[in-house]
């Protein structure tokens, strides 16, 4: 398993990890299996996803704050709320096939690290499984 750090930037963001993860899996040297992509947070998530144009996170990011606003009636004092929910709602793991040492994404997927409740220092696990 390996664990990588970022640091976000703004309160929601969407950064593209799979250079990252790719690297990961070349440093591991499967060369078939399964790649688990991980993160340990709460108000965070993992997602796939089109970065070819950088207008699809961005509509990704305003649908789900349209869809969860920030304020409305939660109860955790912490205040971030919306944050949880998208959080729950994008989920906090992708799991991507290995092939000949390389992720099997397809031409417009790009593995997504989601901050909601950013700007923070935040981590990701990359956990390998030959076959
Ligand atoms: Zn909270």
């Amino acid at each position: 398993m390996k664990e990588l750090s970022l640091e976000t930037n703004s309160r929601v963001e969407m950064i593209d990890i799979t250079a990252a993860v790719q690297k990961a899996v070349r440093d591991e040297g499967i060369k078939t299996g399964i790649c688990v992509v991980y993160t340990p947070h709460t108000t965070a998530a993992v997602t796939i996803n089109e970065n070819a144009d950088p207008d699809v996170p961005r509509d990704i990011l305003a649908a789900l704050d349209k869809a969860v606003p920030l304020s409305a009636n939660y109860r955790h004092a912490e205040g971030n709320s919306a944050a949880h929910v998208k959080s729950s709602l994008v989920g906090a793991s992708e799991i991507v096939i290995i092939e000949n040492g390389r992720l099997v994404l397809g031409t417009w997927q790009s593995i997504f690290f989601c901050e909601f409740d950013g700007p923070r220092s935040r981590k990701f696990l990359v956990s390998i499984i030959a076959s």
